[in-house]
């Protein structure tokens, strides 16, 4: 048996589509352009990466896309006025400051001075807090991302014991609360964790997000279980020449496929689906903040 394979690329690309067709709509009917802004500081290579690839994605689905490349030397209040800017901006709906700052920076105060409605990657306290409460929240990407392809394949999640290994507040934390939040029950394990083993073999859905590559192995996967691989992992790649990399995720997919129900590959699982969830918060953000409805397909 091996394991139904998740295909978060495809998946994100459906979400695009949608994303687009909500903004064609919003632009036509009430001449509303969502707009995404985009902070970068500094010259973090994989920074970089991720922010050409957020703004060409933006572009791509018919919104207006902002960029702030700041030199990596900026001060705070410097970097605040621009976030306080952004917040004024009636033009930007949604603001992504792109971490990890340079460490002479209070990401903490950087992040919760950003509007919480235009939070679109939902670490703003409020929105933390709100996302706990079972209120309506702006919900971190790459955990809805993972949840919107649970829900695909399972449907309903009642009943089901998840398990998240790693508890960061990007990615653990808020996973947890999506996972209460769809009426599964979620443990979060994390470095301290004992037995670490059998805790992930009594899930039915294990999430890793850990940062370790290739940690869960295949024999401390329950079979049939759903496993979502958030890890994205940079190993060396002899194989492919020297000083060649790749990517792997936290979960050792050769051995794991073979057990599991279903799971997400490294790369081309979770990894699309974190910035096709940032474009959905954006046009999220935009309609609330034009008191649109909310278009239902593009959350969970
Ligand atoms: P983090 O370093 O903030 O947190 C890692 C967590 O793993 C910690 O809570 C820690 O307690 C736990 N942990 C560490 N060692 C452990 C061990 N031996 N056993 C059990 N738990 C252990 O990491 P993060 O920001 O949550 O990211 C986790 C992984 O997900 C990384 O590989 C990161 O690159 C990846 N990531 C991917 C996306 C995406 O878009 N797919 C987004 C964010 C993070």
């Amino acid at each position: 048996m091996t394991a139904h394979i998740i295909d978060g690329k495809a998946f994100a690309a459906n979400v695009r589509e949608r994303v687009k067709g909500h903004v064609t709509r919003m632009v036509e009917e009430h001449g509303l352009r969502p707009g995404l802004a985009v902070v970068l500081v500094g010259e973090d290579p994989a920074s970089q990466v991720y922010v050409r690839n957020k703004g060409k994605q933006t572009a791509e689905c018919g919104m207006a896309s902002f960029e702030h490349k700041l030199p990596a030397d900026t001060d705070e209040a410097t970097l605040l006025a621009l976030v306080n800017q952004l917040n004024e901006d009636a033009t930007v709906h949604g603001i992504l400051v792109q971490l990890p700052l340079p460490k002479h920076l209070n990401s903490d105060l950087v992040i919760n001075t950003i509007a919480p409605e235009k939070d679109v990657d939902g670490f703003h306290v409020v929105n933390v807090g709100r996302l706990g409460a079972g209120l309506k929240s702006m919900v971190p990407c790459t955990p809805l991302g993972s949840l919107m392809m649970l829900k695909d394949y399972h449907g309903d999640l009642s009943g089901k014991n998840a398990v998240i290994i790693g508890r960061s507040n990007i990615v653990g934390k808020p996973m947890a609360q999506l996972l209460l939040g769809a009426n599964a029950t979620p443990t979060i394990a994390h470095s301290r964790t004992a037995n670490l083993e059998d805790v992930v073999r009594a899930a039915d859905i294990v999430v890793a997000a850990v940062g370790r590559p290739e940690m869960v192995t295949g024999d401390w996967i329950k079979p049939g279980a759903t496993v979502i691989d958030v890890g994205i992992n940079r190993v060396p790649a002899p194989e492919k020449g020297e000083g060649k990399h790749k990517i792997v995720g936290d979960v050792h997919f050769e051995s794991a496929v073979k057990v599991a129900g279903a799971i997400t590959p490294v790369p081309g699982g979770v990894g699309p689906m974190t910035i096709a969830c940032l474009l959905a918060n954006t046009v999220t953000a935009a309609s609330r903040a034009a008191g649109l409805p909310e278009p239902s397909d593009l959350t969970v």
